[in-house]
């Protein structure tokens, strides 16, 4: 079975926003104004997230203006 992972790197996120306008179910911004994956492990700065199916994070990850969010499909980067 696929397995999917997404991971923002929460220190270059600009806040602009796009990421919870794109993909709201797994998005939001947190008290600071920065990208937070919900229901993610938090490993340094990085929330990272496993799942069954990337859903909306692709379409996310296209429209992050600085591209910190990456979408890896059975390990290898797809976005
Ligand atoms: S789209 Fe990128 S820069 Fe904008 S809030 Fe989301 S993670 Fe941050």
């Amino acid at each position: 079975m696929t397995t999917y992972k997404v991971e923002i790197e929460r220190k270059k996120c600009t806040s602009c926003g796009n990421c919870v306008d794109e993909c709201p179910e797994f998005f939001k911004l947190d008290e600071n104004g920065i990208s937070h994956l919900k229901e993610s492990e938090r490993t340094g700065d990085n929330d990272k997230l496993e799942m069954a199916d990337s859903g909306c994070c692709l379409d996310a990850a296209l429209g992050c203006p600085v591209m910190c969010i990456h979408v890896y499909e059975d390990g290898e980067e797809i976005s």
